[in-house]
């Protein structure tokens, strides 16, 4: 794998307003480091018992994104760094990750996670949940938090129409709590929505993050 070259390639083939999270779950700090020295600073994982070992041992101008399920317990780990949690799937989390950037005096910007897909393993709000609790997200008591934007998997297939169309409803939703009153806890502005397999796709609806792996650090082993 020539990461520098698939890093560059990629990022040629993408607006310059498109933001490029390269994700290293599985790889070493080795690897990373050579993305970081081929001019990369935002990394993506989605496991805080991968990403702190991570954090300590690499420069720390790196932007760490946490993008896979998080659970609560594990929100005090990452707090005094992380860069962005895209993977807001419940109140119960957002109070925690709220709570534990008070205490390390810390705005976190986060995005909530949006279930597209037709599988149902997938984490997320649905459009309903979204438009009905955003409103209660208050400045007054969400002190420590801002929503920067909305994050979304589309179904694992081959069906490039359905890809489309999934990404397409999160882009619509978007929209829409875009041009709705929300409390000052919103700062709306990224669509979270692509990876290796649906980038393309994702850009051309709108996306304005994409989280990249295998196409940069070749196919993970779970070991
Ligand atoms: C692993 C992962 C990615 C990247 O997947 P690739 O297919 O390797 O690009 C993106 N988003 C999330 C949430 C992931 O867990």
């Amino acid at each position: 794998m020539n990461i520098r070259a698939n890093l560059l390639t990629l990022k040629r083939s993408i607006p310059p307003t498109c933001t490029l999270v390269a994700v290293t779950k599985t790889h070493p700090a080795e690897v990373v480091k050579e993305a970081y020295d081929a001019g990369h600073r935002v990394f993506g994982e989605n496991k805080v018992q991968e990403l702190v070992p991570k954090y300590e041992a690499l420069p720390k101008d790196i932007q760490w994104h946490i993008i896979g399920h998080l659970q609560s317990n594990k929100v005090r780990h990452i707090a005094p760094f992380v860069t962005l949690i895209h993977s807001i799937d419940s109140i119960k989390l957002l109070e925690e990750v709220n709570k534990q950037a008070v205490k390390v005096k810390r705005t976190i910007p986060v995005l909530l996670q949006v279930h597209i897909a037709k599988e149902e393993t997938k984490f997320g709000f649905s459009d309903e949940e979204i438009m009905s609790f955003a409103g209660s997200i208050k400045p007054s008591v969400f002190t420590n938090v801002e929503v920067h934007g909305l994050m979304g998997m589309a179904t694992f297939t081959d069906n490039a129409d359905q890809v489309r169309a999934e990404f397409r409803k999160l882009k619509t939703l978007f929209s829409k709590l875009r041009s709705s009153s929300l409390p000052n806890t919103f700062r709306l502005k990224e669509l979270s929505m692509g990876m290796s397999g649906d980038y393309r796709i994702a850009i051309e609806e709108g996306s304005t993050m994409i989280r990249v792996g295998s196409a940069i650090f070749g196919t993970r082993s779970y070991k």
